[in-house]
């Protein structure tokens, strides 16, 4: 059966071909040029941020910022395990160690309660991962982090515009970061940016993302930088992006109240919790699978799907499960309930922009079908 809902469809209806073909025309088509800086500067005003900082993708933003506080051997940051590889991946580039946390059941994001577990005199920092759009709980993130002297990073990657207790995510701790990629809220094909109000630390992010360059002195490099630009081309695509922030969220509303609403008659399927003092942004819409109560596994659910050309993930695996950051020998497997009980359960649907009601329900009913 071929595909006939992806699980994401990037929604490009607007000024992106525009932008893309006045980039090439212009000839600036590498990481110089107009819409480089217009991207910065307007997404660090929608996160009430002084600076944007764009890099290639979020991953690179990770990384970058990693690179900007000083994080190397020896130490560690603490880490949700139940989150997209590329924040274990950032500590791991500079030569530090994650530490897994669990997840609160409410939020699915780190929960501040375990932060006192994973602590020890080796660690530096704390990255709140913003997952599947909803907003990690900032204030107690923020205050055992100045409790213990440590920074704090937000992944927005998945939560552009989120909000947490009215704030709009992305300058709500010392940086954020967030991905462009095809699949995000906001797209330009690959890219990311780093938001943050730090001068010193934004200037630090630049001279690291472009070769260390000095920026007094070119083509003198008294760091070793890397090349982590995003080009003028990618750029004007998300200017575009955000020209229609609204209009997206919106549209993405419409599906994930949609699929609440009907899913919600369903027993054994329960959409994502969202906290009292959370806005999450629509991302991808996910739920958690009962088995027992909806007589039918997650992955027996995703399996049927598919049969009918409905596209569906399953949760990440978490990363403690994941070679790469699995225990060294004779280390103890760090013990993270929620985060099991979430990866094993949890299913994310077709989220975009221009799904129908009647897609919506075309998915729901397929879904009803599959209950016993
Ligand atoms: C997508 C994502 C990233 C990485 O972004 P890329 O642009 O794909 O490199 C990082 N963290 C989270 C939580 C993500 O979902």
């Amino acid at each position: 059966m071929p595909i006939r809902y992806p699980v994401a469809v990037p929604d490009l209806r607007g000024n992106e071909e525009r932008y893309v073909v006045d980039a090439i025309r212009s000839s600036w088509i590498s990481s110089t040029g107009p819409y480089v800086e217009r991207f910065e500067r307007e997404f660090a005003r929608m996160c009430q941020a002084r600076h944007g900082v764009s890099v290639c993708n979020g991953t690179a933003a990770l990384h970058l910022v990693m690179l900007g506080l000083g994080i190397g051997p020896g130490d560690e940051v603490i880490v949700p395990s139940l989150t997209f590889v590329a924040t274990g991946n950032a500590v791991k580039y500079v030569g530090a160690r994650p530490v897994f946390a669990d997840v609160d059941p409410d939020t699915w994001c780190i929960d501040p309660r375990d932060l006192a577990r994973c602590l020890s005199p080796r660690t530096r920092g704390i990255i709140a991962v913003h997952l599947y759009g909803h907003p990690a709980d900032m204030d107690a993130i923020n205050a055992f982090a100045s409790a213990h002297g440590l920074w704090v990073i937000e992944d927005a990657a998945e939560a552009h515009a989120a909000r947490y207790k009215g704030r709009v995510v992305g300058n709500l701790a010392r940086a954020a970061v967030f991905s462009f990629y095809g699949n995000k809220v906001l797209t330009s094909g690959e890219g990311g940016i780093v938001t943050l109000d730090d001068d010193a630390l934004a200037a630090r992010l630049r001279q690291l993302r472009g070769q260390g360059m000095d920026p007094q002195r070119r083509y003198f490099f008294p760091i070793t930088g890397h090349n982590f630009r995003l080009t003028n081309v990618a750029s004007a695509i998300a200017c575009a992006q955000i020209e229609r922030l609204d209009e997206i969220l919106a549209q993405r509303r419409r599906v994930v109240a949609r699929y609440r609403e009907r899913l919600s008659a369903l027993p054994g399927v329960a959409a994502q919790p969202i906290a009292p003092w959370a806005e999450a942004t629509p991302w991808l819409f996910s739920a958690i699978v009962d088995e027992d109560r909806f007589g039918c596994s997650r992955d027996a659910l995703m399996a049927g799907l598919a049969e009918q050309g409905i596209d569906s993930r399953p949760f990440f695996v978490p990363l403690h499960r994941l070679p790469p950051f699995a225990p060294a020998p004779g280390e103890q497997a760090p013990a993270l309930p929620h985060t099991e009980q979430l990866a094993r359960r949890g299913i994310s649907l077709p989220t975009y922009s221009m799904l129908t009601n009647d897609d919506v329900d075309v998915i729901c009913d397929a879904i009803a079908r599959r209950q016993h």
